[in-house]
C-alpha cells in the first residue's frame, strides 16, 4: 500500500463525508451512533471475496464497491424493508493501492446515494486477498416484513425484470475481446446490479405472501421459498423472463440477478402490482406459475413436465 493507514483513513473520511439527520456520530469515531427508526430493525451482511466472488482482473474498484452495497440492499428489499445504514469491513492485499481503495469507497458512496442509506463506519485490515464485507440495516413497519415462509397453495409466482443476464455478463467478461452487439446490458447486469427496493414495496402493498431476491438462480431460490413454506410450485418454462442474450440455463441456475421472486394471492393482485411496477419503475413483473400442495417444484413446457432440481438446470437438461 502506497499510503499510511492514517492517510488512507482520512482520504476515506473525505469520500464518505456528509451525514443525514439520523446519523448522530458517523465515520471517524470508535463506533457510529444513529437514531433508531420508528419501525422494526432489519439486518443483513454479505462479503465479496477476491477469487470467489470477483476477480481484480475483470472487476473495477468502483463497480465492486457499488455491488457490495447493492447485494445487501437487495436482501433488505426482499424483506420489504427500506435500507438505512451500512458498515463495511475491508481487507486489502498488496495487489491494490490507495487510489483503488478510494475508487471502491466511491462506488459504495454512489450506491448509498442511489438507495438513500448512510455508510456510517468501517474497518481496514491487510490480508492475502481483497475482501469487501458489508452490513446493511433497514427498517420495516412492525409486522410488515415479508418472509419466505408465507407462500400458500393457489398463490401466483411472479418475478421482476429478467433472469440470467448477470451470468451471461460474467460469461462475456471471461470471453474478453471486443464487445459484440447486446453485450453491454449483460455486463451491466453483472457488474451493476439493481436492488428492487421500490418494486418490493409495491409487491408488499399488494399482499405478497412470500418474497426472496434471486441471488442464486431461480431454481434454488424458488426451492428455498417452497421449503420454507412447506409447499410445491409449478412454473411454465415459456414464461420465464430470460434476459436477451442469456440462456435458459443461466436464467434458472446462474444467480446474482437480484430480481425479486414473490408470491401473490391471486391474479388480480398480479395485475395491480405489475401495472404499478411498470408505471413507477419501467420494470416488468412476470407471472411464471403457481404455488401448489406438496413439495415438488415442477417446470412444464405444455406437453410434458419435469422436476426442477434446486441445484440448477443441469439435472433438468439431462436426458431421462
Ligand atoms: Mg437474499
Amino acid at each position: 500500500m502506497d499510503l499510511s493507514e492514517e492517510d488512507l483513513l482520512s482520504a476515506i473520511a473525505r469520500v464518505l463525508s456528509g451525514a443525514g439527520p439520523e446519523v448522530v456520530v458517523g465515520v471517524g469515531d470508535d463506533a457510529a451512533v444513529v437514531a433508531p427508526g420508528a419501525g422494526q430493525l432489519v439486518l443483513t451482511t454479505d462479503a465479496m471475496v477476491e477469487g470467489t466472488h470477483f476477480s481484480l482482473a475483470t472487476t473495477s474498484a468502483r463497480d465492486l464497491g457499488h455491488k457490495a452495497i447493492v447485494v445487501n440492499v437487495s436482501d433488505i428489499a426482499a424483506m420489504a424493508a427500506s435500507p438505512r445504514f451500512a458498515l463495511c469491513a475491508l481487507t486489502l492485499s498488496d495487489s491494490v493501492d490507495a487510489a483503488w481503495t478510494i475508487e471502491l469507497l466511491g462506488g459504495m458512496r454512489e450506491a448509498c446515494n442511489e438507495y438513500a442509506l448512510w455508510l456510517v463506519g468501517g474497518n481496514l485490515a491487510a490480508g492475502p486477498q481483497v475482501s469487501v464485507a458489508v452490513t446493511v440495516t433497514g427498517e420495516v413497519a412492525p409486522g410488515r416484513a415479508v418472509k419466505r415462509s408465507g407462500a400458500r397453495p393457489g398463490d401466483r409466482i411472479v418475478v421482476t425484470g429478467s433472469l440470467g443476464g448477470s451470468a451471461a455478463g460474467l460469461r462475456v467478461a471471461h470471453r474478453g475481446g471486443p464487445l459484440k452487439e447486446g453485450d453491454r446490458p449483460l455486463l451491466e447486469a453483472h457488474f451493476r446490479p439493481v436492488a428492487r427496493v421500490g418494486e418490493a414495496a409495491v409487491l408488499s402493498q399488494n399482499e405478497a405472501t412470500a418474497m426472496i431476491d434471486v441471488s442464486d438462480g431461480l431454481s434454488l431460490d424458488l426451492s428455498r421459498v417452497c421449503v420454507a413454506a412447506g409447499v410445491g410450485a409449478r412454473i411454465r418454462m415459456a414464461d420465464i423472463p430470460v434476459a436477451a442474450g442469456a440462456t435458459l440455463e443461466e436464467a434458472l441456475g446462474g444467480g446474482e440477478d437480484y430480481e425479486l421472486l414473490a408470491t401473490l394471492p391471486d391474479a388480480e393482485a398480479v395485475t395491480r402490482a405489475s401495472v404499478e411496477i411498470k408505471q413507477s419503475f419501467g420494470v416488468a413483473l412476470t407471472d411464471i406459475g403457481e404455488i401448489v400442495e406438496g413439495a415438488a417444484v415442477i417446470v412444464t413446457d405444455g406437453a410434458s413436465e419435469r422436476a426442477l432440481e434446486p441445484t440448477g438446470w443441469d439435472h433438468f437438461a439431462a436426458p431421462s
